[in-house]
């Protein structure tokens, strides 16, 4: 473990799990729902057994503005692969940094490119959308937005390799967080 690291050095500049980029909703734990609707969130699925609330959190205000108060658990809990990778020092915290700049500006220009464009930041759930439709429309309308499947399958990419846990349902520790896409 890094011992000089602090995951808010990264997760304060960050904040790609929260800002809906990764994800639609984060999980809740039983008992989190009316806490967390209290704060203003979106809960889903509020009495069932998998409850959980919307993403993009609208606490994310270029960073949580509530990262020292109480927050859902999993808010605290949640961590990517770039954060245990810079805990485990198998990456230096700049080269954490240098990733998620990379990240932001492959966005940028992702959302100039969508073939519909969308209000905010354009979550991997909405970019893959667009490239199914993509895949549905005719080849004159695929070779238009060539440029944006070409970015797009570099950013699926670029985001599984340093961002998103590849565990199968079955292999999960009843324990791990997750964040739902
Ligand atoms: S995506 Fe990873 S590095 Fe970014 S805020 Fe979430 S846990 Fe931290
Ligand atoms: S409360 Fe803060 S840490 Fe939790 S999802 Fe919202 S912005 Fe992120």
């Amino acid at each position: 473990m890094n011992p000089s690291l602090v995951g808010s050095d990264l997760c304060v500049p960050c904040g790609l799990c929260c800002d809906g980029s990764l994800f639609e909703r984060a999980n809740l734990r039983a008992g989190e729902q009316s806490f967390t609707a209290g704060l203003g969130l979106k809960v889903l699925n509020a009495s069932s057994e998998k409850p959980g609330f919307h993403l993009p959190c609208p606490l994310f205000k270029g960073c949580c503005s509530i990262y020292e108060q109480p927050r859902p658990h999993i808010c605290g809990a949640f961590k990517c692969k770039l954060l245990l990778a810079c805990e485990n020092n198998r990456f230096e915290l700049s080269d954490g940094l240098e990733i998620i700049k990379k990240v932001r500006a492959m966005q940028a220009e992702l959302s100039s490119l969508l073939p519909t464009s969308v209000d905010g930041i354009s979550s991997r759930q909405e970019i893959k959308r667009q490239m199914q439709a993509l895949a549905q429309a005719s080849q004159e309308e695929r070779r238009t937005h060539l440029s944006f499947l070409v970015l797009a399958a570099k950013y699926e990419m670029l985001l599984r390799k340093h961002f998103l846990l590849q565990f199968s349902k079955k292999n999960l520790p009843n324990n791990l967080p997750e964040m739902d896409g």
